[in-house]
């Protein structure tokens, strides 16, 4: 199959960001999956034309991460410069001095010098062992301008924040976030964050991108599935699978789409959604879907003075 290029959305400190990512996160690998597959995946990616790999301290696999970054370097078929990389702060590190010393670890672990883009995960602060601490998040975002000052960051954003979160750093740092990394998908299509993010100029990456089209273990959840028939007819129109539809439906909101997958078929699959476009009806068809129902849930949280989400 011929590689894919993902175009690039400006962000607002003037870099450049693939609008399409491979997501590495465990959380729907299975127990015989194992980490060298994230190593196999990134490269698989990178051969069918990603540029632009999501991962996280927390997710346990930025050593494989790179290595599969490397292993693409090696085989000549991109330069550093031109792979962006994305990995998250976790909860436990969000004090000011911890920041900045976490992304060199970070930075250790996936044997690079520089991040592209640095995320804060959640507004949310945890000591090492989850329970709660009241760090103030603009405590953090300090940390996180050192890390663009030190040249360690070239974009630093946020992840799972809420609009009066975004609004309460853009009030109070000279320093916008130039992205929000949250979950959107048809059965959370979060149509006011993401106007909300995108008149202030923060790009927003779509995380969970196929929300229950797969299989969560949640028989209860609402639709749309894999088989759906609005998904199944707007394949069947443009030649293409129920996956591709959802993806391109985010692309045409504006959003960074992180699809998962370790299967080389699949991860070639997802990145190929750049040579149809959907009308803005059968847009607004996919938006219907939306029940406000999201696949991670972070409930657990919610007496954390920074909990971002309503219930
Ligand atoms: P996704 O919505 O990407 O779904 C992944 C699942 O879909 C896997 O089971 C995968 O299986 C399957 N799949 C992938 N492609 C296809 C396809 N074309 N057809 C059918 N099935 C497919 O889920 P995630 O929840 O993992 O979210 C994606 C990424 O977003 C994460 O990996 C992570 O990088 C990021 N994320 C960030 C969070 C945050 O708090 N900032 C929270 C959650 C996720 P297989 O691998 O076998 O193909």
């Amino acid at each position: 199959a011929l590689a894919v290029q993902a175009p690039c959305i400006e962000l607002n400190d003037g870099n450049k960001i693939p609008s399409l990512a491979l997501g590495t996160g465990r959380g729907t690998a299975k127990e015989s999956d194992s980490l060298d597959d994230v190593r196999k995946a990134v490269l698989w990616a990178i051969e069918a034309g990603y540029r632009h790999i999501d991962t996280a301290a927390v997710y346990g696999d930025e050593e494989q991460v790179g290595q599969g970054i490397a292993d693409a370097i090696a085989k000549g078929i991109v330069t550093r410069d031109q792979v962006f990389v994305t990995t998250k702060l976790w909860n436990d590190k969000h004090a000011r001095d911890k920041v900045v010393p976490a992304l060199r670890e970070s930075l250790s672990r996936l044997g690079l010098d520089y991040i592209d883009l640095f995320l804060i995960h959640f507004p949310v602060a945890t000591k090492d062992d989850g329970s709660y601490e009241n760090i103030d998040y603009l405590e953090t975002w300090n940390g996180m301008e050192e890390a663009r000052y030190l040249g360690l960051a070239r974009s630093i954003g946020v992840s799972n924040f809420n609009a009066s979160q975004i609004d309460r750093i853009v009030a109070n740092s000279p320093v916008r976030p130039a992205v929000n990394e949250i979950e959107v998908n048809p059965t959370l299509t979060q149509e006011p964050l993401v106007y909300h993010c995108l008149s202030l100029g923060i790009a927003v990456m779509s995380y969970s991108p196929f929300g229950f089209l797969v299989s969560r273990d949640r028989p209860d959840a609402p639709p749309p599935r894999y088989d759906d028939p609005t998904l199944a007819a707007l394949a069947a129109k443009y030649g293409k699978t129920p996956g591709q539809i959802v993806l391109r439906y985010l692309i045409e909101r504006g959003l960074i789409p992180i699809p998962k997958s370790t299967n080389q078929k699949r991860i070639a699959e997802n990145i190929n959604v750049f040579d149809f476009q959907l009308t803005r009806e059968e847009i607004a068809s996919i938006s219907r879907f939306n029940a406000n129902t999201r696949v991670i849930d972070i409930s657990h949280w919610k007496d954390h003075p920074y909990y971002p989400h309503q219930s």
